[in-house]
């Protein structure tokens, strides 16, 4: 049997390792330590935002980004149908209630003129949401010229869910400095990983303290323990933020090879009648976290789960792209605006092995095995 290729695999590249045993040695074996802030220092800085606070997780800091803009019972969220889970688990987290918009061809993320539509729905209706929660998907930013102009007009904090985005850029501006507040992710699959993890970034200094705060159960100032409101254990282990330190050096490195991943598949794929990859949005550079093709079962002659079985049965991970969230049976119910999008991107989609440590030799089974020349 052919040696397993996986999806998205962690990748070291730098000096992780020994920034990692710095860390243990150091004994700072604890939520908090040296590492920690630089992290967030040198975090910061690459996303052209004034303050980080790492977290435990992405999902922590979707849910400490909500609490933050008075996300609470009963409000609600407009946010996009087309992503993972957790965004839309982090708004039921705080009570509110998501509305989900549908994506838009050229970028897959959230169509802004649905958005648009929906919100003037909303304020027709007299109920406008209390924020807007975007997600920059597969590695790719929003359409944010137009998102950002329609927050404003519609005076709507923006929160930008950029836990896939990493390294990526929009009209020059990095993945995660466009709204009031940014969340990332550096779980196992991503393009940078410290096994898990997450960070929230925003230019305000207040709110990243209180972040920082609710991240320590919200322990007041006192000798003693003293609470005055509800707090979780969110914190960022100094040892893992010393392994996100070493990642972060060499986060151009892995955008670099993950674009070259894409390439390949594109030249390799694209000629064949049926099937297509995921576009770039005008004006961004995605990292191409993922490589997803879609795949046309009447002119490929095949469908997207039977080209994924015949991976699998080849030793090859590959995975759909996201079920949207408005069919998700979690979210029955909720609000939807938009068609068929997001939709036929799951039906179609076809996450192909992206991770920056994919040899060339790997790379090329994979397109002979999805060719079937191999079969
Ligand atoms: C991975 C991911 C998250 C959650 O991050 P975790 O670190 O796994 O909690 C949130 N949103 C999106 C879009 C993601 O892909």
């Amino acid at each position: 049997m052919n040696e397993r290729i996986y999806l998205s695999p962690p990748c070291m590249l730098g000096r992780e390792r020994q920034l990692l045993l710095d860390a243990f040695d150091s004994n700072w074996i604890a939520p908090l330590g040296p590492h920690v802030n630089a992290f967030e220092n040198e975090f910061a800085q690459r996303v052209g935002m004034k303050h980080a606070a790492a977290v435990s997780s992405g999902t922590a800091a979707l849910h400490l980004a909500l609490l933050l803009t008075g996300v609470g019972p009963g409000d609600r969220v407009v946010t996009s149908s087309f992503t993972f889970a957790a965004t839309a688990n982090a708004i039921k987290y705080v009570s509110a209630e998501p509305v989900f918009v549908d994506s838009e061809w050229t970028s897959w993320n959230m169509d802004p003129n649905l958005l648009r539509e929906c919100l003037q729905k909303c304020r027709s209706e007299n109920r406008l949401p209390k924020a807007v929660l975007t997600v920059d998907i597969l590695g790719q930013c929003c359409d944010y010229a137009s998102i950002q102009a329609i927050c404003s007009e519609f005076e709507l904090p923006l929160i930008e869910d950029a836990a896939e985005a990493l390294g990526a850029t929009y009209q020059n501006r990095p993945a995660g400095s466009f709204g009031d507040i940014a969340c990332f992710s550096f779980n196992g699959n991503k393009i940078i990983t410290t096994s898990g993890g997450g960070m929230l970034v925003t230019n305000s200094a207040d709110r990243a303290a209180k972040a920082r705060h609710l991240a320590t159960q919200a322990r007041d100032p006192a000798p003693h323990y003293e609470h005055s409101e509800v707090g979780y254990n969110y914190r960022l282990s100094n040892l893992l933020a010393a392994i996100g330190r070493g990642q972060l050096e060499v986060l151009d490195e892995h955008v670099r090879r993950r674009r070259g991943i894409f390439e390949v598949y594109q030249n390799a794929l694209s000629e064949r009648p049926g099937l297509t990859l995921m576009p770039e949005i005008p004006g961004g550079k995605s990292t191409r976290w993922l490589t997803v093709l879609l795949i046309d079962p009447q002119k490929f002659g095949e469908d997207r789960e039977s080209v994924r079985q015949r991976l699998e049965a080849a030793n090859i991970e590959s995975r759909p792209a996201w079920k949207p969230m408005h069919c998700q049976p979690i979210f029955q119910g909720c609000e939807f605006v938009g068609g068929n999008v997001s939709l036929q991107i799951f039906e179609q989609g076809l996450c192909l092995p992206s991770g920056s440590s994919l040899s060339w030799e790997q790379q090329k089974r994979v397109i002979e095995v999805l060719l079937g020349s191999t079969r």
